[in-house]
C-alpha cells in the first residue's frame, strides 16, 4: 500500500478520503487555497500545501501546482476526489508523466467517456442500450430537424461536451426547433468552447438510475448494484438511495450487465458510475433503460452503495491503484438493507435556493452511529464562502428496509441546528416524508411536480420562532420590555413583551401568548408556549438572533426604535 498520498480536493470528499487513509495507515497531504487555510481538510491531513488564491481556477484547478505539491511532499499518489480535476485526462497524464499514481482510470478511458456523442457511439457498438436519438456529425439546422422529426417530439438537444445541464434544451414541436438549437449551441459554445450537439428522445417520465462499477488492472470488472438519483432540482441530485425502489431482480441483472459491458468497452480501472435513464411511463422495465453517460470517478453519492454492500470504496480505489486485484468477486457482493442520502446545502429555499454564505455560528448534527453516517466538510465556526460548491454535508441513513431508513433520515434532517446561514435541512425532511416519495413513486420531475407541498411551510415565522427570538433578546439584555420590532428580510414584526413573575406575556399579531423558560443550556432554550413544550437553538450575534428549530433557520434583526 502507499505510504503517503495527496488529495487534490477540499470539503467533505477530502475529509472522507483522509479518514480511510488514516485507517489504512497512509499519510495524507492536503492542498488548500487562500480561502481554505483553516478548512477541515487542512486540519485533518498530516501535511497541507498552499496552492494559490481562492478562485478554483487559480488553485484547485491548476495542474502544475498540485503536481508540484505532490513532488515536494513525496506523495506517491494523488486522489482527485470528484469535481475539480477528477475527470481531466490531461491531469491523469501529468501524474503518470511525473511518476505519480493517479487514483482513477487511465487517461484514455476518461477521454473516451468525456464527449457524450462519442461515448454513445462507443456504447452502441458495445451493445449497451442508448436513448433513441441522433449523435452523428451533421450539425446543420435542416439535417438536425429531419433527425428530430424521425425521433419524434419532444426531443432533447444536448451539448456533446455538456455537463451540469448546460447546453440542454427540450423542444416540443418543429416550430420551436430552430430557436432552441441556436440557444443550445450558443450556451454550449460559451460553457465548453464546443457547440456540437446531439439529439435524444425526451422521456416524459424518466428515472435516473446509475450503477457503480469497479475495475482492476488485471482485467476484472464488477458492479456494486444501482443507486436511484431521481430526486433532482434543476438536474442536480438532491436525494439518492440504494437499492432503487421497485427494482426487479431481472432489471437489476440487465442494468448490471450493461454497466459492466460499458466499463469493459473502455478497459475501465478504478471506481466509475454508469448513468442510465429509465423510461417509467409504464413502470420499471428491463427493456426500457438507456445509457446516458459514464462518470469516470467516485461519485458524491457513493456512501449509499458503501452502506448496502459493507464496503469502503475509497479503500477499493487505493487497492486497485497499487495494482491489487479487486477485494471481492461479483459472486461475493450482495445487497444488505437500504440506504438513503440527502445533500445538505448552504442555500435558502425561501429565496429560490440561492446559495447562502457566512459563518456557521452553529452547526450541530445528530450524533452519527453505525446506521447514521454524516460526511461533512465543515464544522461550527467555519465560514462558507461563495467560491466553492455550497454543500455542507451528506447525511446518510441505513436500515434493513426503505421505510425505516427514510424515516431515520427525515428525523436526522429535522435534528440539525444551523445558524449563521440558511440551509435546505427542513426542505429535505419534507421531501423524505412526502407520501409519493415514501411510496417509491419517484421520477426526475418529482420536485417541480410537488413543489407547493415541499416549499417552506413556515415561509413566515411562526409564533414560536418569534417567541424564542423576543425572549432570547430580552434575557440577553439586548431588548427591554415593551414593543420589540423584529425584522426578517424585508418584513417587520412587532412583539409586545411583558415580564411578570418569572414568565412572559407576548403580544403577537394573532393575540397574546404566555411563555415560560424551563431550561437553557449549550445554546438551547426550552420554553413552555401556552403550556406546550418547545425547544430551539438560539444564537446571538449582536442585535441579530438566530432561531433554529426542526431543521428550519430563522434570522431576526432587532430594529432600534431610534432608527
Ligand atoms: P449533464 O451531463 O449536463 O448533467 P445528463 O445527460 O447527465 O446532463 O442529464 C442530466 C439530467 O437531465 C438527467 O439526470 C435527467 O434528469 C435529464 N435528462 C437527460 N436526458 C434526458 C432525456 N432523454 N429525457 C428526459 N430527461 C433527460
Amino acid at each position: 500500500m502507499f505510504g503517503k498520498i495527496l488529495i487534490a480536493n477540499r470539503g467533505e470528499i477530502a475529509c472522507r478520503v483522509i479518514r480511510t487513509c488514516r485507517r489504512l495507515g497512509i499519510r495524507t497531504v492536503a492542498v488548500f487555497s487562500a480561502a481554505d487555510a483553516a478548512a477541515q481538510h487542512v486540519i485533518l491531513a498530516d501535511e497541507a500545501v498552499p496552492i494559490g488564491p481562492a478562485p478554483a481556477r487559480e488553485s484547485y484547478l491548476v495542474i502544475d501546482r498540485i503536481i508540484e505539491a505532490a513532488r515536494a511532499t513525496g506523495a506517491e499518489a494523488i486522489h482527485p476526489g470528484y469535481g475539480f480535476l477528477s475527470e481531466r485526462a490531461d491531469f491523469a497524464e501529468a501524474c503518470v508523466a511525473t511518476g505519480i499514481v493517479f487514483v482513477g482510470p487511465r487517461a484514455a478511458a476518461i477521454r473516451a467517456m468525456g464527449l457524450k456523442g462519442a461515448a454513445k457511439a462507443l456504447m452502441e457498438r458495445a451493445g449497451v442500450p442508448i436513448v433513441p436519438g441522433y449523435h452523428g456529425d451533421a450539425q446543420g439546422v435542416a439535417e438536425l430537424m429531419t433527425e428530430a422529426e424521425r425521433i419524434g417530439w419532444p426531443v432533447l438537444i444536448k451539448a456533446v461536451a455538456g455537463g451540469g445541464g448546460k447546453g440542454m434544451r427540450r423542444v416540443d414541436n418543429a416550430a420551436d426547433f430552430e430557436a432552441a438549437l441556436a440557444g443550445a449551441k450558443r450556451e454550449a459554445m460559451a460553457a465548453f468552447g464546443d457547440d456540437k450537439v446531439l439529439l435524444e428522445k425526451y422521456l416524459l417520465r424518466p428515472r435516473h438510475i446509475e450503477v457503480q462499477v469497479f475495475g482492476d488492472s488485471h482485467g476484472n470488472i464488477v458492479q456494486l448494484f444501482e443507486r436511484d438519483c431521481s430526486i433532482q432540482r434543476r438536474h442536480q441530485k438532491v436525494v439518492e438511495e440504494a437499492p432503487a425502489p421497485g427494482m426487479t431482480v431481472e432489471m437489476r441483472a440487465a442494468m448490471g450487465a450493461a454497466a459492466v459491458a460499458a466499463a469493459r468497452a473502455v478497459d475501465y480501472i478504478g471506481a466509475g458510475t454508469v448513468e442510465f435513464i429509465a423510461d417509467v411511463s409504464q413502470g420499471l422495465s428491463a427493456d426500457r433503460f438507456y445509457f446516458m453517460e459514464m462518470n469516470t470517478r467516485l461519485q458524491v453519492e457513493h456512501p449509499v452503495t458503501e452502506m448496502i454492500t459493507g464496503q469502503d470504496l475509497v479503500e477499493w480505489q487505493l487497492r486497485v491503484a497499487v495494482g491489487e486485484v479487486l477485494p471481492l468477486k461479483q459472486s461475493e457482493l450482495a445487497i444488505n438493507g437500504h440506504a438513503v442520502e440527502a445533500r445538505l446545502y448552504a442555500e435558502n429555499p425561501r429565496r429560490n435556493f440561492q446559495p447562502s454564505t457566512g459563518r456557521l455560528l452553529r452547526f450541530r448534527a445528530p450524533a452519527p452511529d453505525g446506521d447514521l453516517r454524516i460526511d461533512s466538510g465543515v464544522a461550527e465556526g467555519d465560514v462558507v464562502t461563495p467560491h466553492y460548491d455550497p454543500m455542507l454535508a451528506k447525511v446518510v441513513a441505513w436500515a434493513p428496509d426503505r421505510a425505516t431508513a427514510t424515516g431515520r433520515l427525515a428525523g436526522a434532517m429535522g435534528a440539525h441546528e444551523i445558524a449563521g446561514l440558511q440551509s435546505n435541512a427542513a426542505f429535505l425532511g419534507r421531501v423524505l416524508r412526502h407520501r409519493s416519495f415514501v411510496s417509491g413513486d419517484v421520477d426526475t420531475g418529482f420536485i417541480p411536480a410537488h413543489i407547493k407541498e415541499l416549499e417552506p411551510l413556515r415561509s413566515a415565522p411562526e409564533n414560536a420562532d418569534l417567541a424564542f427570538a423576543a425572549v432570547a433578546l430580552h434575557r440577553r439584555g439586548e431588548a427591554g420590555a415593551g414593543a420589540l420590532v423584529l425584522r426578517q428580510q424585508t418584513n417587520e414584526m412587532t412583539v409586545d413583551l411583558v415580564e411578570e413573575a418569572g414568565a412572559y406575556r407576548l403580544g403577537l399579531s394573532g393575540g397574546v401568548v404566555s411563555v415560560r423558560v424551563t431550561n437553557e443550556s449549550d445554546g438551547v432554550l426550552n420554553i413552555l408556549l401556552e403550556g406546550v413544550a418547545q425547544r430551539a437553538a438560539v444564537v446571538h450575534d449582536g442585535k441579530t438572533v438566530w432561531v433554529a428549530r426542526d431543521g428550519e433557520t430563522n434570522r431576526f434583526d432587532l430594529v432600534d426604535p431610534a432608527d
